[in-house]
């Protein structure tokens, strides 16, 4: 755990934070100046090639910077940006400076692709699909490059725009990714319903490989829908060599966690390139 968490030091996490804000008033009005300053710093995690150690993309995740420098977990502030309202300006902010940051990383014949968090009520709003449109044509990122990763609770509800804008942003060539896989809803209907790219397997079932053998089994049948389907298939949260052999052993390409990386902010990122 020591070891592990001496590369960890970017992840320093504000303690008071929970005695702090107690206040859920007191976090609203806190986030709202934060939002007018700016500041949410992205930071990025390599999504890795296990057979061939390339970074194959990375997945853009904010971060809370308070005054001292500390920085508050999104675990802590999303929930409350979403129940407010504040996700969806929070959330443009993010795709903004994710896909700026992304028009720097170094050309390569696969250049990785950018990863992007998208809450619900985000995905909601009416004109989510035209911002994310004119985001990439401002920055001349190729839609291409671009994830979006959601969860399956939106798909499960169904909701008219929701299905449009899922829609609208495949046709514009962006993949659609679903985040912690396996956590949401046993119905797996919206896997036919829905043509989708890729699947996140949750960091829970990674975390039980190799010892728990029902999330081998859990992860093995993952891996076999996945191939049935054709989704590309990311496990997150691996930290340790005998999860990545069975997940390779399991025919999993892609892998995130502290394993490879922390998520780092920009300038680390770049030396994580090189
Ligand atoms: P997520 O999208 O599932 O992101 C992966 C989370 O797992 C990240 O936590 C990451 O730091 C953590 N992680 C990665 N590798 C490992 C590992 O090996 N072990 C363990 N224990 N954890 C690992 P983080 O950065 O704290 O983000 C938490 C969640 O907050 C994200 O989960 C995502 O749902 C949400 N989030 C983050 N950024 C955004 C954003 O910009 N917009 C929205 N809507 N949600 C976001
Ligand atoms: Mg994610
Ligand atoms: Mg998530
Ligand atoms: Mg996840």
């Amino acid at each position: 755990r020591a070891k592990s968490m001496g590369k960890g030091r970017f992840e320093i996490f504000h303690k008071d934070f929970h005695n702090l804000a107690v206040n859920a008033m007191e976090m609203e009005s806190s986030l709202r100046k934060a939002l007018e300053e700016k500041s949410f710093p992205v930071w990025f995690q390599p999504i890795v090639d296990m057979q061939t150690g390339r970074v194959a993309g990375c997945e853009a995740l904010v971060r809370w910077q308070q005054a001292d420098g500390t920085m508050i977990s999104p675990a802590d502030f999303i929930p409350m940006a979403e129940e407010t309202g504040l996700i969806v300006p929070l959330g443009k902010l993010v795709l903004e400076k994710a896909i700026a940051a992304a028009t720097t990383w170094p050309c390569t014949r696969q250049t990785p692709y950018l990863a992007v968090n998208v809450s619900a009520p985000q995905f909601e709003e009416p004109d989510f699909a035209d911002m994310v449109a004119d985001c990439l044509t401002t920055n001349g990122f190729p839609a291409k490059r671009l994830h979006i990763e959601i969860t399956e609770s939106l798909l499960f509800s169904r909701s008219e725009r929701a299905m449009a804008t899922l829609q609208r942003l495949q046709r514009l060539g962006i993949s659609i990714a679903i985040d912690d896989f396996g956590t949401g809803y046993a119905n797996l209907a919206y896997l036919r319903d829905f043509s989708l790219q890729q699947i996140k397997i949750d960091k829970s079932f990674v975390a039980g490989l190799p010892d728990q053998p029902e999330c081998m089994e859990i992860v093995r049948s993952v891996m076999e829908l996945s191939s049935c389907m054709g989704f590309s298939v990311v496990a997150e949260g691996i930290e340790t060599e005998a999860q990545k052999k069975i997940l390779q052993d399991f025919s999993c390409s892609l892998g995130q966690g502290y394993l490879f990386s922390r998520p780092l902010p920009e300038q680390k990122l770049l030396s994580y390139f090189r």
